[in-house]
């Protein structure tokens, strides 16, 4: 052993049975500025009547016991750009390859670390925002046996449990359950964390719970293996339809290991058609932990709503299945009674258009539903895709910064189109679009294209930050646009 590890032990254990005044297993205790230095060691930490004050890209505190199994809950509040963690099974605090990490971050998209307050890091990431800056918040984590959830404000934001003989990366090869130490520290320079007070209650040691996640399968090995690279699992595109409930939409979220944007449908004829239905909706969902969507329906959708109201929301999107051919016919092409195919080519050309017109002039982040045909036409969808039609479509959305959904309903783009769209710089997406509470599925088809296509993080959306949203910045269309 090299002199300055050993020196490291020497200490590790000075610190563990010098001070061990641990909580009691069963009973909740307080720990503020007041009492601190009997619980932990602090680095860096001014301690004052707010609390506890992380300035410091080194700041941390960790405590002076060890826990296995436990209820904790932290109130803290971050300022403009801080990141920190909630570190716990930690054996040895001097690695950060030791111990399961729960971000602290409430930066705004595409600001700072994708992973936001609430991600158990590389295990199950989260990418909602779940709390703001400015703003006292708790984080709770309770460690059952093999089971884990993390909570932010009463809201469960991951829960996973951990397989048994579960392999990690080499890097975290240390993110296993143990007893160990609970730290909180930073992970950046930027702003402050301040933590006011953590409770913490010990449990008993209990055989493995029972919690209804998945079982491991072929679909959790991908899964897993994509939140260790933090690839942003998201489904950005599901609807609270057929009874389903938005805590049943999170709760399946959560089973299956990604995140959930939730759209209303918005357009004429639909129940949100106007701001006042649309603010209802809005903060009816508000507090929620997904992303908060606005699918717009029709073309008509442009002229129903106010940019303020828009831009409320985290992203918008819309698909090229509704609209009105050169002889007025308004045709939805999933519905054979109202889709009319005269000539094949000629449909496929203004079907090519529409989608041209659409989303070059509304102001959208995704192109849902993408290259659908309708049923008449689907089985020929490779020929009738010919490689001139894909380009013009790869072409609006790079030049319009429009992002692709992988649709996991329709099974659309196909694999070549996805490979083409990605080898000229499209960004994607992931989209289920249920119909149901029973077709939400576990993002198959998407799953099978970030393979077969090669896709990476860097490939994939990330709703835009509330200073840069395209409806803001570049308004609606004087009049509808197909
Ligand atoms: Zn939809």
């Amino acid at each position: 052993m090299r002199p300055i590890k050993l020196l490291f032990a020497i200490l590790t254990v000075i610190g563990f049975t010098g001070c061990q005044t641990g909580p009691e297993k069963g009973e909740i205790t307080k720990i503020d500025a007041s009492n601190i230095e009997n619980y932990c060691l602090l680095h860096d930490v001014t301690v004052s009547d707010d609390g506890l004050l992380l300035k410091n890209p080194a700041s941390s505190m960790t405590s002076q016991f060890n826990v296995r199994n436990f209820e904790l809950t932290v109130k803290l509040k971050t300022t403009a750009g801080a990141e920190g963690l909630l570190i716990f099974a930690a054996t040895n605090a001097a690695s950060t390859a030791d111990g399961y990490e729960v971000r602290i971050n409430n930066s705004d998209y595409r600001t700072g670390n994708l992973q936001k307050t609430g991600s158990l890091s590389r295990v199950r990431n989260n990418f909602v925002r779940t709390a703001v800056d400015d703003q006292w918040f708790t984080l709770g984590v309770t460690v059952e046996a093999n089971h884990i959830k993390v909570v932010v404000n009463d809201k469960t934001i991951s829960e996973y449990d951990e397989p048994t003989n579960v392999i990690r990366a080499s890097d975290i090869s240390g993110r296993i359950l143990t007893q160990g130490r609970v730290v909180i520290r930073r992970s950046n320079g930027d702003g402050e964390i301040l933590v006011q007070e953590i409770t913490i209650k010990p449990l008993d040691d209990l055989p493995g719970v029972q919690t209804g996640l998945a079982a491991a399968d072929s679909l959790t090995k991908v899964v897993d293996l994509l939140n260790e690279q933090e690839f942003p699992l998201i489904d950005f595109h599901t609807h609270l339809k057929g009874g389903l409930t938005m805590d049943q939409a999170v709760k399946h979220a959560q089973l299956i290991g990604c995140n959930y944007g939730v759209a209303a449908n918005c357009g004429l004829k639909f129940p949100v058609t106007n701001d006042s239905t649309l603010n209802a909706y809005y903060n009816n969902i508000s507090k929620e932990p997904v992303f908060k969507a606005m699918q717009c329906e029709g073309r008509e959708w442009v002229t129903l709503f106010s940019p303020k109201a828009i831009a409320q929301f985290d992203y918008i999107f819309t698909d090229a299945m509704t609209w009105t051919d050169l002889k007025g016919r308004r045709m939805r092409l999933w519905i054979p009674e109202e889709t009319f195919v005269d000539d094949e080519q000629k449909f496929m050309d203004m079907l090519v258009g529409k989608i041209e017109s659409e989303l070059s002039q509304e102001p959208v982040d995704i192109h849902a539903n993408p290259t659908y045909l309708p049923a008449k036409l689907a089985p020929d969808y490779d020929r009738l895709w010919t490689p001139e039609r894909m380009d013009r479509v790869i072409k609006v959305l790079k030049d319009y910064d429009v992002a692709l959904e992988i649709n996991a309903r329709f099974k659309i783009p196909s694999i070549a189109f996805i490979q083409r769209a990605r080898a000229a710089g499209v960004k994607f997406s992931l989209g289920t679009n249920n119909g149901s509470n029973n077709d939400l599925g576990r993002l198959e088809y998407c799953l099978k294209a970030i393979k077969e296509a090669g896709l990476t993080k860097t490939d994939m959306f990330i709703p835009r930050p509330a200073n840069d949203k395209k409806v803001i910045k570049s308004g609606l269309p004087a009049k509808i646009t197909g």
